[in-house]
């Protein structure tokens, strides 16, 4: 049976609208047409296969390279009611025999394929055997550079790919992959025999802009106090934060953990079976924060990550835009901070030097021997070494830009931007650590003063009780109250107070003790007092905590009252995935959730106007999210 691609879209999956590209690429598909499509990661590239098998109620293949993808993808889709099947190396025997049964009785409508096990004679003939309504109808390729050693992920079992296309003749292939130069492009156009079926393959790069994540950059002062920040603008959301090193993940992470934000580290020195649990708490939402060296993130399929830090310096663009891109795969407003130092850029430098010396050295050694100098080294050195410098710089101009930050960084993946701001990066927003542009003098003296006459014994939060004439217990107790600065800073909020204190230490008025946040007053401190010269930063904005003119998190777009409401959906949607074994986010999205909780509806019907809740999930949850928000309503 047919259905159309939109009805597929609604029915199935619960959503309205086509993401940009998604429609043309399973327009291709459907008309049996070979297409290379370039989205970033998150622009919803598995629906451009799933979509196509479900319209056309055909089998599908899709090669995916890792085997973790391949099991929470077909996870998701067997929790919409599809049928979905994987073949690779981890199935024991009866498993594929399983697997390979239901395909053959032309059952499965996607089956997700190892590059490895098409090697294997069993997957091809299993594939050649497929007749009538029964044969595929189309080959997706997922990580298509994969295919090309100009990537940054070289399978050479994609390399097989080719002579699958020759042993299925007919069988049009959809190529996807979130790296898009040029070289790759036609490595993959080549490998994969693009446009081999007659009409030249369509090809189509979606934007790199994620405009749903705000960007910032700011220098690095108290880490775990800038991490808990940014953490706590969402207050039930997940964060990634990345690290240079395996000490920094686990400082990080236990630092995290003490301040109530459940954090687990993920790095290459902890035994596999503790990594993988530690990846798997996170999945499931049972801790909000995971503090990973690089190695984090490849293959995790999570769309409600809220935020990724950096807390180092990353050593190029390209990889920190990567690792940005797990932010808000949901659409749903996220944050990328990038948190860095000076010394970050001269510890990579550090490390491009000794590679280039060693060079240099070794050089020098073979000319003394009288080899001459070998050319094809010197080129290959020139290669390998200017790029990285070249890359370090774009990163550190990034870091310090003080023009909009999308722009910068779509231009340096080739894209011009094409409005003169963004709106959703500090600098745009004005809220750039670089923006100190406003008078705050006043209340700098205030606080500066307020921190002397307590004898620099305390952290900002008290600080800040005395100056709004705070009745706190501990104020009281110890006689603040009786203080000269006492209530004199009633203009301003106790939030407004602490974010200018973290101002007056970035530039460098106070002095903070990492371990107890104690600030005491620097040389500048008194230089200023008595030079009488304007102190410049920025006002903080009413209302909210912390440097965010921010995008509103998805918890405060929701209607008073809602928070309630929030939690129980929120505790119904871990039982149910406990229940299910599938993390979460599979039972339904953040943006589900905020949707329920926007419309409330009452019965069936109004539940299928929910975004994200198909006729499956509709029928399988209905009843329990129904019961949820009736007990709600009281
Ligand atoms: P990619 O593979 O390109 O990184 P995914 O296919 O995993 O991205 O999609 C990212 C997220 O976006 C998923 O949660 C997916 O369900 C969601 N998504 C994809 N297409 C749409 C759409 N048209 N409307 C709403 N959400 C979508
Ligand atoms: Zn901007």
């Amino acid at each position: 049976m047919e259905r159309s691609a939109r009805e597929v879209l609604k029915e199935v999956f619960g959503y309205e609208e086509f993401r940009p590209l998604q429609e043309a690429v399973i327009e291709a598909a459907l008309a049996g047409r070979d297409a290379l499509a370039v989205m970033p990661t998150g622009g919803g590239k598995s629906l451009c296969y799933q979509v196509p098998a479900l319209a056309l109620g055909r089998l599908v293949l899709v090669v995916s390279p890792l085997i973790a993808l391949m099991r929470d993808q077909v996870a998701f889709l067997r929790g919409l009611g599809v049928e979905a099947r994987v073949l690779n190396s981890t199935l024991s025997p009866p498993e594929w025999r399983e697997n390979a049964e239901a395909t053959r009785r032309g059952e499965v409508r996607l089956l997700y394929l190892a590059p490895e096990s098409l090697a294997t004679g069993r997957a091809r003939e299993l594939l050649a055997a497929l007749e009538g309504e029964r044969r595929p109808a189309l080959l997706a390729v997922d990580e298509a550079h994969c295919i090309s050693e100009w990537g940054h992920d070289f399978r050479p079992e994609y390399r097989m790919l080719g002579s699958l296309r020759q042993a299925l003749p007919g069988l049009p292939c959809l190529a996807l992959t979130a790296t898009a130069t040029e070289r790759v492009r036609s490595d993959i156009r080549s490998e994969l025999r693009l446009g081999s079926l007659g009409t030249p393959a369509l090809e189509l790069v979606a934007s790199f802009d994620r405009p749903n994540i705000l960007l910032e950059a700011r220098k690095r002062s108290a880490v775990l106090d800038q991490l808990a920040e940014l953490a706590a603008a969402y207050p039930e959301g997940s964060g990634i934060a990345y690290c240079f090193s395996r000490a920094r993940a686990e400082e990080i992470a236990a630092g995290l953990s003490a301040r109530g934000i459940p954090a687990l580290p993920y790095h290459a020195g902890l035994p596999d079976e503790e990594r993988s649990r530690n990846q798997d708490a996170f999945i499931a939402d049972e801790i909000r924060v995971i503090a990973a060296t690089t190695a984090f993130g490849m293959g995790i399929d999570k769309p409600d990550v809220r935020w990724v830090a950096h807390a180092d310096l990353p050593k190029s663009l390209e990889q920190y835009y990567q690792e940005v891109g797990r932010a808000g795969r949901d659409g749903l407003p996220a944050r990328a901070l990038l948190l860095y130092g000076y010394g970050d850029a001269i510890k990579i430098r550090a490390l491009l030097a000794k590679s280039r010396e060693e060079a240099r050295l070794a050089r020098a050694e073979a000319e003394a021997f009288e080899e001459g100098p070998d050319e094809e080294a010197e080129l290959e050195e020139a290669a390998a070494q200017l790029p990285a410098e070249a890359q370090l710089r774009s990163m550190l101009r990034y870091a310090e830009a003080t023009s909009c930050r999308r722009s910068l960084l779509l231009a340096h993946f080739g894209e011009a931007y094409g409005k003169p701001g963004c709106g959703s990066c500090d600098v745009c927003l004005g809220t750039a650590a670089g923006a100190a542009t406003e008078d705050i003098t006043l209340q700098a003296h205030k606080f500066l003063s307020c921190v002397k006459r307590t004898g620099e014994r305390f952290g900002a939060g008290h600080v800040a009780d005395v100056l709004v004439g705070s009745r706190a217990e501990r104020v009281l107790g110890l006689g603040h109250a009786e203080l000269s600065t006492y209530g004199i800073g009633k203009e301003w909020t106790k939030a407004q107070w602490m974010d200018l204190a973290r101002q007056l230490t970035l530039a460098g008025f106070l002095g903070r003790d990492e371990d107890y946040g104690v600030l005491s007053l620097t040389e500048k401190a008194y230089a200023a007092f008595k030079s009488k010269e304007p102190i410049l930063g920025s006002v903080p904005p009413r209302g909210r905590g912390g440097s965010g003119k921010a995008s509103a998190p998805p918890s405060q777009a929701l209607l008073p009252g809602a928070e309630g409401l929030e939690a129980e959906l929120r505790s119904l949607r871990r039982r149910l995935a406990k229940e299910g074994g599938v993390p979460p986010y599979m039972i339904f999205s953040d943006r589900t959730l905020a949707d329920l909780v926007a419309r409330r509806p009452a019965d069936e019907a109004g539940l299928l106007e929910v975004f994200g809740l198909g006729a499956v999930k509709g029928s399988r949850f209905g009843a329990e999210i129904l019961a949820v928000l009736a007990a709600a309503r009281g």
